[in-house]
């Protein structure tokens, strides 16, 4: 049984109580976790918060030195954290492995970026009062990061790797279907030399745990991951304390696919936009317009490359989608399909649970395109978290970006032409937190990633991120 990670050492729920965490290919048990109540969240909050004090005050260069060998610890053993992940979370292999890695990267960036002195502040001079004014940075405190389960070690990073380097200390909350691989990461920091109480680890139900880390007035700061619906929840209970709150919620990503596009480089991107993950991902292509003089041929292409995509186990090496995450994920893409069937929408690739013996008991569902769904079907008003894409053709660049923001989400968006000033005209107007222009939906680690409207709000990646990890104080010395 895997055991959660608090003031360093390995521990049980103290009730005994625990939690199966099952294989999304196979239904089957990989293992358990402890399910924790308010007081095992509690004394993990007060770990964190006894070792604040000497980590804050710890120079950033040594602490910067800690991180680095904690991550090159995780680097010995990234086969291991991988294997893990795909059998928690379903997928492939070479993809949990990317995931893996880029928890290292992250680790060793904020580490290399406060070794550098990023964590600068200013010198301000003061004429009138012949003083000298000075704007310094200082770590938050205890800061609580809820993670969701589509991508838990990236997730986990791009909220832990800023807020250690920079100071604060840690309580992670998992998803309670992806707890393992984040476990073994947190074990393998300590192994690798982090002080007891950094980063800590509480495995149980959100409405639990999660709800603790948010009331409980020790932590200062919540890195919140999920879907909008918890992220306002979460931002009301936060708001008793006033804490800090970054919020990373859901999105429905339009892509613009114009006249003048390379509608190879479109279609290629665009399927690695929506299928990537099996479509369970917040940056991912959720809609698509495409200008109708050119639709048909773009169609075909999305259409044959959904179809190429092999399906399986995340154990199987050749695999290149593997199944939904849960059962229930499953049903909600198949229902957001049926209501835009049933609305009058044409199936062009998928739409089935793949037959065979090796996709029985899993969550699997084929790569799925659909076209001529009206207005208003759950597809264009809704998140779809799965591989499931609706195309619409619109007449013009207007039309498109009309479309584009008809949505309560704004996390990415995308456009695909030739022309740069129908490419600034979507820079300009999309309300959306990031634009792609002809590339793929990647969230790069040197830019500012975050949402806007029902998406969320700060921002995480780049050194923007810094600035919701730290807090800002003025002062001034008199000559
Ligand atoms: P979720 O909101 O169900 O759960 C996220 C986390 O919150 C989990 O750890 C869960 O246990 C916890 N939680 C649940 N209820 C809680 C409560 N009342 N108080 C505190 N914590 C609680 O989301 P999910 O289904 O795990 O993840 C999928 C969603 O996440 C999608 O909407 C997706 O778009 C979004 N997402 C957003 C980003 C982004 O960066 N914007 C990235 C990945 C996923």
């Amino acid at each position: 049984m895997a055991q959660m990670i608090v003031n360093g050492e390995r521990v049980n729920a103290a009730s005994g109580a625990t939690m199966d965490v099952r294989n999304p290919a196979t239904g089957e048990v990989v293992d358990t976790v402890p399910k924790a109540d308010a007081a095992d969240t509690r004394r993990a909050i007060d770990a964190a918060a006894a070792a604040f004090p000497e980590w804050s005050k710890t120079v950033g260069h040594k602490r910067a030195h800690i991180l680095m060998q904690a991550a090159a610890c995780v680097r010995e053993r990234l086969d291991d954290v991988a294997r893990l992940l795909t059998s928690e979370q379903g997928k492939p292999i070479r993809d949990s492995k990317i995931e893996a890695e880029r928890f290292a990267d992250n680790i060793e960036i904020y580490a290399g970026l406060i070794a550098g002195g990023a964590l600068s502040g200013k010198h301000v001079p003061l004429p009138a009062q012949k003083a000298m004014g000075l704007v310094v940075r200082r770590p938050i405190g205890v800061v609580g990061a809820i993670i969701p389960w589509n991508f838990p070690l990236t997730l986990m990073a791009n909220k832990i790797a800023p807020a250690m380097a920079v100071g604060n200390t840690v309580v992670v909350k998992p998803a309670s279907t992806t707890p393992l691989a984040t476990i073994r990461l947190a074990e393998l920091m300590l192994e690798g030399g982090l002080p007891a109480g950094v980063l800590n680890i509480v495995t149980g139900p959100g409405a639990v745990v999660g709800d603790e880390i948010i009331r409980n007035p020790l932590v200062r700061k919540i890195g919140f991951t999920g879907e909008t619906g918890t992220g306002k929840q979460v931002a009301r209970s936060a708001a008793d304390e006033l804490k800090h709150v970054t919020l990373e919620l859901g999105g429905s990503d339009a892509a613009i696919v114009c006249d003048d596009a390379d509608l190879d480089l479109a279609a290629k991107n665009v399927a690695i936009g929506r299928f990537f993950n099996a479509g369970q991902a917040c940056l991912a292509v959720k809609r698509v317009y495409v200008f109708d003089s050119i639709a048909d041929e773009f169609i075909d292409r999305v259409v044959s490359r959904a179809r190429r995509l092999k399906l399986g186990s995340g154990t199987d090496a050749s695999a290149q989608m593997g199944p939904l995450h849960t059962e229930k994920q499953r049903a909600e893409i198949e229902a957001q399909l049926a209501d835009a069937v049933q609305r009058g929408g044409t199936v062009v690739a998928g739409g089935q649970r793949p037959r065979g013996k090796e996709f029985e008991r899993g969550y699997f569902f084929e790569p799925t395109v659909v076209v001529d769904v009206p207005e208003g079907a759950r597809v264009w008003t809704e998140e779809t978290f799965g591989p499931l894409l609706p195309i619409m053709r619109v007449k013009d660049l207007d039309e498109a970006l009309r479309k584009a923001n008809e949505s309560e989400f704004g996390l990415g968006s995308s456009i695909f032409t030739r022309d740069m000033t129908k490419a600034q005209r979507a820079i300009d107007e999309i309300e959306a937190g990031y634009t792609w222009v002809n590339a793929v939906q990647i969230a790069h680690d040197e830019l500012p990633f975050g949402g806007t409207k029902h998406s969320g709000y700060g921002k995480e990646h780049g050194t923007e991120v810094l600035d919701y990890y730290t807090e800002q104080k003025s002062v001034v010395v008199a000559a």
